[in-house]
């Protein structure tokens, strides 16, 4: 079943509502945010491409997944609570990206900078 981002935002929303969850500070969050981004890197360390990640077993990719969704835990939530509506700002956001990247110009240097 697919979720749009505002379906999962809900979904943490009423999690954390369920719980008393609901005074969050913004240093909580974004530690939360590097904690988990800490727990997720530490998959990767020493990876030089995703060779090993895509061949890892079930257990160990479970585990990777859920990394990944702690993250996204926290992000959206920090987002909510901050008023800002990620899906309103990815659809801003990506024709300013399209613009500024082009399809078939020359991008070697555009991870570098
Ligand atoms: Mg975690």
């Amino acid at each position: 079943m697919s979720k749009s981002i505002a379906d999962i935002t809900k979904i943490i929303v009423d999690f954390s509502n369920e719980r008393g969850w609901v005074n969050e500070n913004p240093s909580f969050l974004l530690n939360a945010i590097f904690i988990e981004l800490g727990e997720l890197a530490e998959h990767y360390q020493w990876q030089s491409d995703f060779t090993k990640i895509r061949a890892a077993n079930k257990n160990t990719r479970t585990e990777i997944g859920f990394e990944f969704v702690d993250v996204i835990i926290y992000l959206f939530r920090f987002a909510e609570r901050s008023g800002i509506d990620i899906e309103e700002y990815f659809d801003k956001k990506m024709p300013k990206l399209a613009e500024k990247f082009k399809v078939g110009a020359d991008h070697s240097k555009a991870h570098k900078e």
